[in-house]
């Protein structure tokens, strides 16, 4: 990583997962791959198809609204180096169905006894900052309005 860790720059969260800029973090999108030989959309840029093998792959943007299929909340603080909240507070990680035939897993923003299955929900960036490095450029899904 080295120089990319300077002050002020937001690192994507993982490499090919997202768009947007240190200038425009709230400009994100999820990235995917649609396989040319079957069909098949992955999360993320991938070389190869994850269903068929074929090289053959575009690389698409994903649709940033989707329903949530099912979710779970986390009431108790994970053990490791969690960097949540202090004290913890729960939240909620769901799988959301895109219209593109792709399941994402991704946290959840609100209240968590506010979802239910087939909820409309819309990705929106996620800045998380670790403690003493860089910041990352992530995302998450939050209710749809109305
Ligand atoms: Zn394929």
């Amino acid at each position: 990583m080295g120089d990319e860790t300077a002050a002020g720059k937001l690192l994507p969260v993982n490499e090919g997962l997202v768009t947007g800029t240190d200038n425009e973090p709230r400009d994100v999108q999820l990235l995917g791959s649609k396989c040319d030989r079957c069909g098949e959309v992955s999360l993320g840029a991938n070389a190869v198809c994850l269903n068929c093998g074929s090289d053959r792959i575009t690389g698409i943007r994903l649709a940033p609204e989707g329903e949530l299929w099912t979710y779970t909340v986390i009431r108790h603080r994970p053990p490791g180096g969690y960097l949540g909240p202090d004290p913890f507070e729960p939240f909620a990680i769901g799988l959301v169905e895109l219209p593109d035939g792709i399941r994402v897993m991704a946290p959840l923003a609100g209240d968590v006894d506010s979802f239910e299955i087939g909820c409309r929900l819309r990705l929106e960036p996620w800045i998380l900052q670790s403690r003493d490095g860089p910041a990352y450029r992530a995302f998450r899904f939050a209710a749809v309005a109305g």
